[in-house]
Formats: structure tokens, sequence, C-alpha cells
């Protein structure tokens, strides 16, 4: 099984809690403004997250989910 990290761009206030918890460095502030006039958080490193759920856990605005996927190799 593999999971998924997604985050919420239209939930996001870019307040960085969840990017100042990562103990993996993986989160980030966008550049970009979303729909809401915020710097929201994305993935900067993918790759190096261990799917801990920190992050999850701080957000204040339910932003960040872990999704289980089904591995597709047979
Ligand atoms: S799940 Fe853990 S390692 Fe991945 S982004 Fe969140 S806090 Fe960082
Ligand atoms: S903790 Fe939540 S609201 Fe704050 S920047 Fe991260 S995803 Fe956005």
């Amino acid at each position: 099984m593999s999971y998924q990290l997604t985050i919420d761009n239209e939930r996001c206030k870019g307040c960085a809690l969840c990017v100042s918890v990562c103990p993996k460095k993986v989160l980030a502030l966008s550049e970009d403004v979303n729909p809401k006039g915020y710097f929201s958080a994305f993935q900067a490193h993918p790759e190096d997250c261990n799917h801990c759920a920190i992050c999850c856990m701080m957000c204040p605005d339910v932003a960040i989910s872990i999704t289980e996927t089904a591995d597709t190799a047979a």
C-alpha cells in the first residue's frame, strides 16, 4: 500500500504551521496566491515525505489529508 498526501489549496490560509512542523522539510509556501488570497502550502520535496501525518494533525484548517492508494504493480 502507498500513501498520497494532498493539500487542499482552497482551504489553506498560508499560516505555515505545517511547514514549520514537518520533520523532513517537505513543505513550503507557494509564491502564488490561492483563491482566498493566501500563499498556500505545497509539497516542495514530496519524495522526502514519510507520511508521518504530523502536518495533518497540526493544520488548523484541516487542509491536509493522507489517503491510501492501492499499488498498481502486478
Ligand atoms: S506527512 Fe510528515 S513528512 Fe510528510 S509532509 Fe507531513 S509532516 Fe512532512
Ligand atoms: S497548516 Fe494548513 S492552513 Fe496552515 S499553511 Fe499548512 S496547509 Fe495551509
